[in-house]
């Protein structure tokens, strides 16, 4: 179950940069923020200012045998993880934690995780009652209780179902039946005709096939099965839509009264699923995707029943391999770390088991991170610029000459009502209800997402809750969420190289500065815009100002699908716009509200040979220094809407006037664009 609306600074393992207003004695900073040694001064920085300024970073740090891609986030998620460690090895080993706290729970869901002797014997009978209740399936309504106990306790198969708020009444939460049921990444996996893509259906049906093995079925059947599950999700692919479609928040906006979705998809007796999820009196849903939802009613009328049980059997093991023995591991491992991300090698076990504690009870291990590891002076610096960006940002937009005076008012009301969360909730989220024992991993797991889905569901009955967090505070990430028009910082962002106390200002701009206005920007891109003060989904532009939004945005589009960052793949510039638009206004507000910072005050001086502007830009460089590998950087381009790292740098700063000035940029330079070609919004 996901809230599918925040909009992320950074794909995965990956996010900006932070800094942040920070002392201005500049003597006592010198040289702070900046890694000169990154810098490869051989490349003109006029011609390629990303390998200029993270060349060497480039060359000395290949991608880790266990990685897909090494970048700057992930540099940061290693001190994270270690300090992590510490905290759950302590829990673990601490045997007076009282029976029912935090405590016990972090530390019996991270040990059971960690002892691979008992995950070796056990293999996978801690899923015998999951498999005997899909053998028992007789009959469709079994089928669909079946179903439904699978999506409470965090398993996908066939179509998706949460609750989040209403898009067009946000002091509401309602029910979302969305698209979903593959095993594979995207729906364009199955239906492209291209030698890469027919590589890896290959590949699929033989990791289906040793799946089935695994689960003791004969090579015979096996391969029948890995055929039946390959039919069952092509056709879910060809009803689902495109992952451009799905920025579209107006056209998956389909309200239906319970009556109208029985009439859509008849097939599914929708009062013993939503009752199988302990879902009582819910009058309307929103379809995200109405023929979607008629396929799925389609091929429960054409699909044996043996052929449900095989294919839910499949999203049981795909959801639960990483938590069973290690053959279960290791298979899961080789189709999505290594054909699917060329990595190499599995992380090691502690990181495995960290991360899915983090998952489990996010909060309540950020508890006790923040209590350790977080300085309440970063959060109150942090604070600081945050007003100063949106100050920066009003100013902004009252200069924008495209924009009428009606369409702008709409817009700073909208600026004016952005909610800021820092660092951590005030109020942590209550685990008493969740139970957390030494008897299995993989138990403990869907236990986990069971409460989760408790949780979520519970909110039918609930006022949106305004203080929530969609991010633990230890995540290395930021986020805006149209919905609740909120912006977003967990304290693991408030860290170098994305937010320094030491160093300038400059630097400290051009790193978190343009963080927060990446997010800010999110409220005013191709999607957000969409939304208004208040978090609705409702139009506040004049028809005009639209149509000039558009045309401004549709040049962005145009840079990006230009670019191919690995073999043919070209960057599709329709998937990354919203982040393309967030990274360009964020750039650009950061760096006027870096200018205001220095108003009235002596010019500051050159560090290491560089001016305060130039600092600025060579701060956001540094950010998204990233080595990929190419099958990585394929799944990315494919499925993640953010832009390669390199792409991050060049698209933005080969649009911005105030870079060319710092870098003394000319016609000729492979920076340059002409000024008839350069985008510039916001
Ligand atoms: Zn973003």
């Amino acid at each position: 179950m996901k809230n599918s609306n925040i909009v992320l600074i950074s794909a995965a393992a990956t996010l900006l940069m932070a800094s942040c207003t920070s002392p201005k004695k500049e003597e006592s900073s010198k040289g702070h923020g900046i890694n000169l040694a990154n810098f490869d001064t051989t490349v003109n920085p006029r011609n390629d200012f990303y390998h200029y300024v993270d060349g060497n970073w480039i060359k000395n740090n290949p991608v880790p045998a266990s990685e897909g891609r090494w970048t700057a986030f992930n540099e940061l998620d290693e001190k994270k993880l270690s300090n992590l460690k510490e905290i759950l090895e302590a829990a673990a080993k601490d045997t007076t934690a009282k029976a029912g706290s935090n405590k016990q729970k972090i530390g019996d869901y991270y040990s059971t995780g960690m002892d691979s002797v008992k995950l070796q014997q056990d293999g996978i009978t801690p899923l015998n009652e999951e498999f005997a209740a899909i053998a028992a399936i007789k009959n469709t309504n079994d089928l669909i209780k079946v179903i439904a106990h699978e999506h409470y306790i965090g398993i996908g198969p066939l179509f998706g179902y949460y609750v989040t708020q209403d898009q067009k009444i946000s002091t509401q939460y309602i029910s979302y039946l969305s698209q979903g049921g593959l095993g594979l990444p995207d729906r364009d996996y199955y239906l492209k005709e291209d030698e890469d893509s027919k590589k890896l259906r290959a590949e699929y049906e033989k990791h289906l096939q040793n799946m089935f093995g695994l689960l003791t079925d004969k090579p015979e059947e096996s391969a029948k099965e890995s055929k039946t599950i390959l039919n069952i999700e092509t056709s879910l692919a060809k009803a689902s839509m495109t992952r451009v479609q799905l920025r579209d928040p107006e056209i998956q906006y389909n309200k239906k009264t319970l009556a109208q979705v029985k009439e859509l998809c008849p097939s599914v007796d929708w009062d013993t699923y939503l009752g199988s999820m302990n879902v009582s009196d819910i009058k309307e849903i929103i379809v995200t995707q109405p023929e979607f939802l008629k396929e799925v009613n389609n091929l429960l009328k054409k699909t044996s029943i043996d052929d449900w049980k095989i294919y839910l059997r499949w999203h049981l093991i795909n959801g639960t391999a990483g938590k069973l023995s290690d053959s279960f591991v290791n298979e899961h491992f080789h189709f999505y770390g290594t054909v699917l991300n060329g990595v190499k090698e599995l992380r090691p076990r502690w990181k495995r088991c960290l991360e899915s504690t983090d998952g489990a009870m996010g909060e309540a291990l950020g508890q006790l991170y923040v209590e350790k590891y977080f300085s309440a002076e970063s959060k109150k610096k942090v604070n600081e610029m945050v007003d100063n960006l949106i100050a920066a940002y009003k100013e902004r937009l009252n200069t924008r000459d495209w924009m009428s005076a009606e369409t702008k008012k709409q817009a700073v009301e909208k600026l004016d009502k952005i909610m800021k969360k820092l660092a951590y909730p005030d109020k942590w989220r209550d685990y008493s209800s969740l139970e957390i024992k030494k008897d299995s991993y993989v138990q403990n797991f869907l236990r986990a997402n069971a409460f989760e889905s408790k949780r979520v569901i519970n909110k039918l009955n609930e006022p949106v809750d305004r203080t929530e967090w969609g991010m633990s505070p230890q995540t290395i990430n930021a986020y805006y969420n149209p919905s609740l028009n909120e912006i977003v910082f967990p304290a693991g962002i408030m860290q170098p190289p994305f937010f320094d106390a030491e160093a300038d200002d400059a630097v400290n701009y051009g790193a978190i500065g343009a963080v927060i206005g990446h997010e800010i920007t999110h409220g005013f891109d191709d999607e957000g815009s969409q939304y208004d003060a208040d978090g609705n989904l409702k139009n506040w532009w004049t028809a005009e100002d639209k149509a000039k939004f558009k045309e401004k945005t549709q040049r962005v589009v145009k840079q990006f699908n230009n670019y191919v960052p690995v073999d043919s793949v070209h960057i599709n510039g329709e998937l990354t716009l919203g982040e393309n638009i967030a990274d360009l206004g964020g750039l650009t507000i950061a760096y006027y509200a870096y200018k205001k910072s220095l108003e009235g005050k002596p010019q500051p001086e050159k560090i290491d040979g560089f001016t305060g502007e130039q600092r600025f830009f060579i701060a956001w460089t540094q950010g998204w220094r990233t080595n990929n590998r190419p099958e990585a950087l394929k799944e990315q381009i494919k499925t993640n809407p953010h832009s390669p790292g390199q792409y991050r740098v060049i698209g933005p700063l080969s649009n911005l006037k105030e870079f060319y000035e710092a870098f003394n940029v000319k016609e000729g330079d492979a920076m340059y664009r002409p000024d008839s070609e350069r985008a510039e919004i916001w």
